[in-house]
């Protein structure tokens, strides 16, 4: 006999989680099908040695109201949810001057960036062009910046002409490092949601015991709640009948539910675990053009003693911010000679994510989403020696590395569908023509179908976009309920 539920989430990622726990919150029968071993899909946390280190998700903007804040909220966990803000970011920068200059920036900075102009070399007589600009993009309303869905931020920065060449490669560092997009492509309304973040939203924030412990405390109230988890297990198919969904197939089970939630990415979800066979060819193919952002080439250097001051870095020149032109460069072989570079050691946030007197730094830099990339290898060659020569001690404290590119997040993710792409999608339809008004609803054109995740988010950043992603479908999974209710 399949179990009957109301709803079922396919994953448990920050969109699945967060949808699943509300709607088991508001009296739904609803049950979590996940893949993996754990929970919390990308967002997960795992201790080795006792270093604790996020593995994909490392810092969270913003960090004044995130997503995360409604859900527990709304679950009535408030309490737990436990942020901790950034308080400074370390900052390199190679300018025209042709070396790096190091810098902090506090975190309460907000709309007075002394730190970054100094660490520019901006001369005075720009200041005032560049923080008029700055401020302005901080305080534009929300119309006018939905209003840019169209734009790339390359051809919306094109009209300021008198802004400083250093606020174009800082934005660029952003598209890169905030959104894995590149500056002409990303769409300007998504950047400018980020930067109104950053600025207005206290900078970026971290939490107790990592993202890994937040996503744990939405299971532990789901299934509070009532709901049932099931991991280890992979959903096959979702089971269409008549136009609408009647369950899910799992390798060895059948569950039935006249309400599937997919946080397993649209694209999968369309082309494999529906099939295009359900859908008309017309949606199946605007589904396939959606474009997933790039990916992120990670390293975990594991310390043996406190060498990093600082929560986070950001390390960039305006010339290894990556565009269209010198991405499809890159691809052919050519590696630029330095990379740009984040990374943040979660022990710096809360003490007990490493042994005492040691350190984790998690760093990246942004790269193809492609797993088999081959210029993969040679980017964290470049990693290191950037971090050798800019911070003096870290390569000299490592203990051992760990890998966390396309191909080590891919296995833990969504399955890779598209070209090129594996699963990491920090988020899909980022670009200019995609987002926005012309993103996809998380109600899909079957009935009882729904996506979450970062796909159907929210503006803004990974884990925020993703879990607002969660609250908007399980919101409108009520009103669907509601609405069949009254019509049967
Ligand atoms: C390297 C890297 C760094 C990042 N850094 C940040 C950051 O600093 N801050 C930030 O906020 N965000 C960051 N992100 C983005 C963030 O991780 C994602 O936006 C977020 O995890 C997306 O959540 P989701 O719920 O949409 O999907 P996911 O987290 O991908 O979860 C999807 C879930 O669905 C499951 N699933 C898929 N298919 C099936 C199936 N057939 N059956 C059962 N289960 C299935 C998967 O196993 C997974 O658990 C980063 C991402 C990467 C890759």
């Amino acid at each position: 006999m399949a179990k009957k539920y109301d709803v079922i989430v396919i994953g448990s990622g920050p969109g699945g989680l967060s949808c699943a726990a509300l709607l088991a919150k508001w009296g739904l029968k609803t049950l979590i099908v996940e893949k993996n071993e754990g929970l919390g899909g990308k967002a997960v946390t795992p201790t080795k040695d006792g270093f604790t280190c996020d593995q994909a998700p490392k810092l969270q903007v913003p960090a004044q109201g995130p997503s995360f804040a409604t859900v527990f909220k709304e679950l009535g966990i408030e309490s737990m949810l436990k942020p901790i803000p950034l308080s400074v970011a370390g900052l390199a920068y190679r300018g025209p001057s042709g070396k790096y200059k190091l810098g902090a920036l506090p975190a309460d900075t907000g709309l007075q960036p002394g730190p970054l102009f100094e660490l520019w070399d901006l001369e005075p007589a720009k200041q005032d062009a560049a923080l008029n600009f700055m401020v302005n993009m901080a305080m534009m309303p929300a119309d006018q910046v939905s209003a840019l869905d169209d734009q790339t931020t390359e051809q919306w920065l094109s009209q300021f002409k008198d802004i400083p060449w250093q606020v174009y490669s800082y934005l660029m560092m952003h598209a890169n490092a905030s959104l894995a997009e590149p500056i002409d492509l990303v769409s300007a309304s998504e950047q400018i949601a980020i930067m109104q973040d950053i600025a207005l939203r206290g900078a970026a924030g971290y939490y107790v015991g990592g993202f890994g412990r937040v996503l744990g405390d939405i299971a532990n109230a789901m299934k509070a709640a009532g709901g049932e988890i099931r991991t280890k297990t992979r959903v096959q198919k979702i089971k269409v009948s008549n136009g609408r969904v009647t369950g899910v197939s799992t390798d060895d089970d059948t569950f039935e539910a006249p309400i599937i939630v997919s946080d397993a990415g649209l694209q999968p979800t369309v082309l494999k675990l529906v099939g295009e066979d359900h859908l008309d060819p017309s949606y199946v193919s605007w589904v396939k053009d959606l474009v997933p952002g790039w990916a992120f080439t990670g390293v975990r250097y594991h310390l043996n003693k406190k060498v990093l001051e600082y929560q986070m870095y950001n390390i960039w020149a305006d010339d290894t911010t990556m565009n269209l032109e010198r991405f499809l460069k890159m691809r052919s072989g050519k590696i630029p000679d330095e990379v740009l570079m984040f990374g943040t050691v979660p022990s710096n946030f809360d003490p007990t994510m490493a042994p005492p007197g040691k350190q984790c730094l998690v760093a990246g830099t942004i790269c193809s989403p492609d797993p088999t990339a081959k210029e993969i290898k040679m980017l964290l060659q470049k990693m290191d020696g950037m971090w050798n020569k800019l911070y003096p001690g870290v390569m000299d404290a490592v203990i051992y590395k760990e890998i966390e590119g396309p191909k080590e997040i891919s296995e833990f993710t969504r399955d890779s569908v598209v070209k090129g792409q594996g699963g990491e999608c920090v988020g899909l339809g980022q670009i200019a023509g995609q987002c926005g008004k012309h993103q996809p609803s998380p109600k899909a054109p079957i009935g009882g179908l729904f996506y979450t995740g970062a796909d159907v988010g929210i503006p803004g950043m990974g884990t925020h976009k993703a879990s607002g992603g969660g609250i908007k479908a399980a919101r409108m999974v009520m009103q669907y309920k509601r609405l069949r209710q009254a019509m049967s």
